[in-house]
């Protein structure tokens, strides 16, 4: 797979939750922590509109640093070819409150709505809103923007990285279901070579484009001209 160039870490703009860190603070020691197993904490029958679902709950790591994921799989996924793969990250503004600020809640039914076309894949849903910075700092970025800034300088300016996520997570829940290669749905570059350096081999990259919003505009165009994501036609 070709991987874009890194100068900037992210994709998902302000919109990815999770423990939201000090206002400030520079998690890059978490790039390097060693991976923990994953362990699933529950699973029951998921039907929702788009289909019938497994839902898992799943968390890693020590006390006090619990990370958790939420899985919506159909299908069996342990053989056969590669399948489709939806990372997704949290974002109560766009996917409980149908912001317009941000695609996630597009990309998310996107990807829903094709996993279960194919009967057949993994939606993980990571609680790391805001890229990881948190719900309430991604809101102090939105209000940044408000006074203009873009979604990577507002980051900055708030003392973040553009992207605080790592993948070992996700990789280590791939590995639980068996799953060592996917088709990644996905228009982030960086998050392709993440994925791979998390021990997952991303066969395919399956682009997730919905249609553009006005008022999604200039965060989509920062994060193609800024994070590389490969938006095309915008
Ligand atoms: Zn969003």
């Amino acid at each position: 797979m070709r991987h874009g160039r890194k100068a900037v870490r992210g994709p998902e703009g302000l919109c990815a939750a999770g423990t939201a860190p000090a206002p400030g603070a520079r998690l890059n020691s978490m790039y390097f922590s060693p991976p923990s197993p994953v362990r699933k904490i529950a699973e029951a029958d998921f039907p929702c509109r788009f289909g019938r679902f497994r839902i898992y709950g799943f968390e890693s790591g020590p006390d006090g640093r619990v990370e958790e994921a939420v899985v919506l799989k159909m299908g069996e996924v342990a053989s056969g070819p590669p399948p489709l793969v939806r990372i997704h990250s949290q974002c109560l503004t766009g996917d409980v409150f149908h912001s317009l600020r941000c695609d996630c809640r597009a990309q998310l039914e996107l990807a829903l709505a094709q996993i279960a076309g194919e009967r057949r894949g993994l939606l993980i849903y990571e609680l790391k809103e805001g890229r990881g910075i948190g719900l309430l700092n991604k809101l102090r970025a939105y209000e940044l923007q408000d006074h203009g800034a873009d979604t990577v300088e507002a980051n900055e300016k708030l003392g973040f990285e553009a992207d605080l996520r790592n993948y070992e997570l996700p990789a280590r829940i791939l590995e639980y279901f068996g799953v060592r290669r996917v088709r990644l749905m996905s228009n982030n570059p960086d998050k392709i070579q993440a994925v791979e350096r998390a021990g997952i081999e991303v066969a395919e990259r399956v682009p997730c484009l919905v249609p553009v919003l006005a008022t999604a505009e200039e965060y989509l165009r920062t994060k193609k001209e800024k994070m590389g994501h490969l938006l095309e036609g915008f």
